[in-house]
């Protein structure tokens, strides 16, 4: 019971990765509130567990600034934000709409800074407070056509040594940035699916698999307990050495 008394927020944390962060807090005692936007899914994750749910879209000011109200008058602290929501591009460099940049911006990079500003005087309170931004190994490496995923996460990066700096003694921030992880099982009912991994999807990393939630969500209470207390504003790769493998044209 690591986080017992603590208070833990988590943004798109309803589904996939960001559910099973809510439930690795909540199994070390903290009290976690749960941010999303999908109604239906967080009623259906806040059924199956000691959640509390708030509808918001994180882009919002006026939905963060109610998120973090709603945490001060219910629990009066806050301990540990987790910035996870998250939407991905769709389309090529070509033919996509500039609002879908916007909107990739908004969520991914404007969302964590949102939280983060409106957050900043619980955590500081909480003496040490702790963030953890949601990356991804894109930030890092592309694919062709994830520019607004790729520039967002790699400016999520920025934004947490940014804060860091800001926040610090107070509050440490840190960012995790997850490879290939597969949340096909952690949906709300009506979108779930089954694992449909191939073994060479598992043989491309040197850990001998893909990632699974429980993979991020430890690396969560890691980065938010004391004994990670020299640590801030530090990036930590979890992709299973998939980003580490030199690849040579045969
Ligand atoms: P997911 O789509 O399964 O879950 C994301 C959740 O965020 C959903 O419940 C969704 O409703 C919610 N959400 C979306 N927009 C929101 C908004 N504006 N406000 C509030 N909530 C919102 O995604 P996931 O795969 O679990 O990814 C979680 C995070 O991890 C994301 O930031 C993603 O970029 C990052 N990530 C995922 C992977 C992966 O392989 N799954 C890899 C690298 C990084």
């Amino acid at each position: 019971m690591r986080f017992a008394g603590k208070v833990v927020l988590v943004t798109g944390g309803a589904q996939g990765i960001g559910l099973a962060i809510c439930q690795a807090f909540a199994r070390e005692g903290a009290r976690v509130v749960m941010v999303d936007i999908d109604e239906e899914a967080g009623q259906e994750a806040a059924a199956g567990g000691p959640f509390q749910f708030v509808k918001a879209d994180v882009a919002e000011e006026d939905d963060v600034r109610r998120v973090v109200q709603t945490v001060q008058s219910q629990f009066g602290r806050l301990d540990v934000l987790v910035n996870n929501a998250g939407i991905t591009a769709t389309g090529t460099l070509g033919t996509r709409p500039v609002a879908e940049w916007d909107r990739v911006l908004a969520v991914n990079l404007r969302g964590p800074y949102l939280m983060a500003k409106y957050c900043a005087p619980l955590l500081v309170q909480a003496n040490p407070g702790s963030i953890v931004n949601i990356a991804s190994t894109r930030a890092l490496m592309s694919e062709p056509h994830t520019e607004p995923y790729s520039a967002s996460k790699g400016g999520l990066l920025a934004l947490t040594h940014s804060l860091a700096v800001s926040l610090g003694p107070d509050v440490r921030v840190n960012a995790i940035s997850p490879g290939w992880i597969d949340v096909s099982e952690w949906k709300k009912t009506t979108a779930r699916s089954k694992p449909n991994l191939r073994p060479e999807d598992h043989r491309q990393h040197p850990a001998g698999r893909v990632g699974t939630p429980a993979d991020i969500a430890a690396a969560c209470l890691f980065l938010s307990a004391p004994e990670a207390g020299f640590i801030t504003g530090a990036n930590l790769v979890i992709d299973g050495g998939m980003t580490i493998r030199m690849i040579y044209v045969d």
